[in-house]
């Protein structure tokens, strides 16, 4: 029956979309038969109708009483009795984690009447307002919107009357006061008392948690993360098991494997005495998992044998919540764990070879994203530095910024260009923003599994948490450690991998893993320093080595010279997919361009060219030399001509100082008036690319004679070169039609002057919505297509890159015209669709037509998806990105 209301028991680890993820972990524990407490999901459904509708759907009310009294029978107790009542948690979880960004509210249920009866059920008064207290706190910050300082003070204030430095020593007329004092700042700040009756607790409850779906840092973490703004969230009713019922009960988080190395082995924290929240709140420093097993060896073997039933039952690492209850195990949550990227690329491997996973699907759990994060340089081991301190390796990764201490003068001076590295006592949702815009982030406060470790790992942020010998003094903004003060501004350095803090800068030195892409495996892990890295080198060896057997798109790199070309074969490049030719008119050579434009015969213009064979030939000869067997794909030239010509202003105003000194300079008359005839408003849709070379005489034979020479000379040297030539911006088969008759005839020219046999493929850049959309025709006289994805992506939405970034692309994402600027992820939509009728079409009419890309979406990990989907043959991208883009084609194809 397809309602708003799921019993755990009912649903299952699929059920995402309806469930959300923690609904759907709770639901597969259960049909495991791990112990969860009894409870019930309420579906995203409900969510996505509440807002539309500004309220919950009335059959929802009807639906949840029914479930609670289902509930109630489970465990034997009743919502509200003041005997023995039963009490529940009201919890958030959407499809996609977002850790910390939305609300829960525990031991819903309690209140003046049933905190007698659940003191007198335990046996334990102290706990009973211990619950009550955290109940009023929970529900006056969450669901009636009072700041959580409020209660912060007055928790404080009561520790300090009671001179004691920890909530937990609080005695139970201590926490009877505090309860009294909660519920007046609720009176205070809201005008109304507490909410005595438990369905009122509940209901206000629900609604909060489908609120908190959009609060400005759930949108803003979605924003980041890319999650559609319209899935909504599950509400999660369970009954409450309580950890803070005295030193044999206390609250945990549990990883199957290290999250941040990927060592196998469980791992976690636990503290003894306490609710769910302190754990991650990072208030009281964790203790590991071993201390569960010193004080309920037990428990916590159950804990273990629930985490490799879990393990085997997901084939990955898993992440858990639990509680021990009186020695009593219960699980509360279970997901797939986030985890870093070499523990990504490592736990893969791990579970291969622990025959739990094909290689198939190793691959497609690891990503380009992360691979590119095991590229970036580490702290180098020679050299001096000033040790401060050693936290928690909380997410890898060398950080060097100047120290803030607060989250908004984080995203303040890193918009000022600076990069900054956040330094809390403990980070808390708010401060999502500032570890956004900072390049670490630092916190003396909580363990591997605390907020700051958690969102930072999520986003790859170098993190280093848990340092407890800083002294963070917010109001001076400094913090003392190790003898030294460092003040906001100061420079200091973190290391993600090792846990380390230095003051200063820290020299840092290539990653083993770009090592391994540079240099080879061998080298890779002979300089290894530890077991962990040979083993990260050796698992990313294996993934990208399966990557490229089982990827169809070939990957190509944009190279444009000799240094280039030999890096990016290194990186595995299979081809040059665009070598841009317009650097090589610059510098001196640019004098020769203005000759070739100024020109007032064929006879001064064909000096002009003669000059600059010579040097274009040598630029292939070297380029197809390091490419030899390689296809290379050589674009003619491309910008508008006004690029190699002087800036008019300037010209005029010399030419205007010149004339007034009666010192006329003929040459720079002549260049003016050349200036003036090119000069255009709109140059991006001006005289360009093939239009140049049909304008120009004898330019583009001039760079076509280059490659055939140059061709020619390596043939005659035994070598292989495979140049290709494209033709830029065209948008009428008739234009490439006119290019492609002048290359064939300047190919059989140099056949016939060298003796070598030059047929090489002319091919066209489809960069135009025009040239996409008539792509049968010029397909007839193309032998391959190359989509240029920037110039087709500013042409299709007619906006101009180099412009837009700054000007609105900020609004439009704020107001959701844009999730994702089209630049960096093909828009599928639009653009796509043009690709997709140029390569049908194109195919069409030419079967088998070899079809690659070489825009920047070519290193793009959702683009290459596109491209692998769309049927291309290659993708193209910069040397760099080559290793990202053969992992991801290999991920798109499995
Ligand atoms: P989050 O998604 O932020 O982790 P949760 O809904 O998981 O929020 O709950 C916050 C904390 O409260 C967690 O530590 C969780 O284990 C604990 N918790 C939630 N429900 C219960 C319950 N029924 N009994 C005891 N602890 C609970
Ligand atoms: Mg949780
Ligand atoms: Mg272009």
């Amino acid at each position: 029956m397809a309602g708003y209301v799921w019993d755990f028991a009912e649903g299952d680890k699929d059920a995402k979309d309806l469930l959300g993820g923690k609904g759907a972990g709770l639901a597969e524990m259960t049909r495991l038969g791990l112990p969860v407490p009894p409870g019930f999901t309420i579906t995203t459904q409900a969510c996505r109708e509440y807002m539309r509708d500004g309220e919950v759907p009335p059959e929802l009310r009807v639906e949840v009483t029914m479930a609670m009294r289902r509930l109630e029978d489970a465990m034997s107790r009743h919502f509200g009795d003041p005997a023995d009542p039963l009490l529940v948690s009201v919890r958030s979880g959407a499809k996609f984690s977002m850790p910390g960004m939305m609300e829960t509210v525990l031991d819903v249920g309690l209140n003046d009447l049933t905190v007698h009866g659940l003191a007198e059920f335990t046996g334990d008064e102290r706990f009973a307002w211990d619950s009550y207290r955290r109940l009023v706190q929970m529900f006056g910050r969450t669901v009636l919107g009072i700041a959580g300082e409020e209660f912060a003070d007055a928790l404080d204030k009561a520790k300090a009357a009671r001179g004691v430095a920890s909530d937990i020593e609080l005695g139970t007329d201590d926490l009877r006061g505090l309860v009294d004092t909660y519920k007046e700042i609720v009176r205070d700040q809201t005008g109304r008392d507490f909410p005595q009756s438990p369905r009122e607790q509940l209901d206000l409850a629900i609604s909060a948690v489908f609120d908190s779906w959009n609060t400005e840092r759930a949108r803003l973490y979605r924003r980041k993360e890319r999650i559609s703004d319209d899935l909504g969230t599950a509400v999660n009713i369970c009954a409450m098991v309580f950890g803070n019922l005295g030193a044999t009960s206390g609250t945990g988080v549990a990883f199957t494997r290290d999250p941040a190395t990927g060592r196998s082995g469980v791992y976690g924290d636990y503290l003894s005495n306490a609710q769910g929240e302190d754990v991650v709140a990072g208030i009281r420093n964790t203790h590991g998992l071993t201390e569960l097993e010193r004080l309920d060896p037990e428990a916590y073997g159950d804990l273990r044998r629930a985490m490799r039933q879990l393990e085997t039952h997901y084939r990955d690492l898993c992440d858990i919540e639990f509680t021990v209850e009186r020695g009593k195990l219960w699980m509360l949550q279970t997901r797939v764990g986030k985890r870093t990227a070499p523990a990504a690329f490592r736990v893969a491997v791990q579970l291969v070879d622990e025959n739990l996973i094909t290689m198939d699907e190793a691959l497609s759990r690891v990503t380009g994203a992360q691979l590119s994060q095991l590229l970036f340089p580490q702290f180098s081991p020679d050299g001096d530095r000033t040790f401060l301190a050693k936290g928690m390796a909380a997410s890898p990764g060398a950080a060097v910024g100047m120290a803030v201490f607060d989250a908004q003068t984080a995203q303040d001076w890193a918009a000022d260009g600076k990069d900054v590295i956040l330094v809390r006592r403990e980070t808390n949702p708010d401060d999502l923003g500032g570890m956004i815009a900072a390049v670490g982030v630092l916190t003396a406060r909580g363990g591997k599994t605390s907020h700051a470790a958690v969102v930072a790992r999520g986003m790859g942020r170098t993190c280093v948490c848990g340092a407890d010998a800083l002294d963070i003094d917010l109001p001076t903004r400094s913090m003392r450690v190790a003898g030294h003060t460092v003040h906001e501004g100061d420079l200091i350095a973190i290391d993600g991998s090792s846990g380390e803090i230095f003051l200063g800068e820290v020299p840092v030195m290539a990653s083993p893993v770009s090592r391994y892409l540079e240099d080879g495996l061998e080298v890779a892990l002979a300089e290894a320093i530890d077991d962990e890295t040979r083993e990260l080198v050796e698992a990313v060896d294996r993934i990208l080595t399966h990557a490229d057997v089982t990827r169809r798109l070939r990957v190509h790199a944009n190279a444009d010279t000799p240094e280039d070309a030999a890096r990016a074969r290194q990186l595995g490049a299979q081809g040059i997919g665009l070598c841009r030719t317009e650097h090589m008119f610059l510098g001196e050579r640019r004098v020769l361009v203005e000759h070739v434009v100024l020109a007032v015969d064929d006879a001064e213009r064909q000096a002009a060219l003669d000059a600059l064979l010579p040097v274009q030939r040598e630029d292939f000869v070297g380029l197809l030399t390091e490419m030899d067997g390689l296809p290379t794909t050589i674009r003619l030239l491309d910008p508008p001509l006004h690029e190699f010509l002087p800036d008019l202003t300037e010209l005029s105003v010399r030419v205007a100082l010149a004339a007034a000194r009666g010192e006329e300079d003929p040459h720079d008359v002549r260049l003016l008036g050349a200036v003036r005839r090119m000069h255009e408003a709109n140059p991006m849709l001006g005289l360009r690319g093939v239009r140049l070379g049909l304008v120009i005489p004898g330019l583009f034979a001039l760079q076509i004679r280059a490659v055939c020479e140059a061709t020619a000379r390596l043939l005659a040297g035994g070598m292989d070169p495979k140049p290709e030539i494209m033709v830029p911006l065209v948008g009428s088969v008739q234009e490439l039609h006119l290019v492609r008759e002048e290359a064939l005839r300047i190919m059989a020219e140099v056949t016939e002057e060298t003796g070598q046999d030059l047929t090489m493929p002319v091919g066209v850049m489809i960069e135009l919505p025009r040239a996409a959309l008539t792509a049968g025709r010029i397909a007839e006289e193309a032998q391959f297509f190359s989509f240029g994805t920037n110039d087709l992506t500013q042409t299709t939405w007619g906006f101009s890159r180099d412009d837009v970034e700054g000007a609105f692309f900020a609004q439009y994402a704020a107001n959701g015209v844009l999730s994702v600027s089209p630049f960096e992820t093909i828009d599928e939509r639009g653009v796509g669709r043009l690709v997709t009728i140029a390569v049908e079409e194109g195919r069409q009419s030419r079967p088998g037509l070899k079809i690659g890309v070489c825009g920047e979406h070519g290193g793009d990990p959702e683009s290459i998806r596109f491209f692998h989907a769309a049927g291309l043959d290659y993708v193209s991208c910069s040397p760099f990105r080559v290793p990202v883009a053969r992992l991801e084609a290999g991920r798109a194809a499995v």
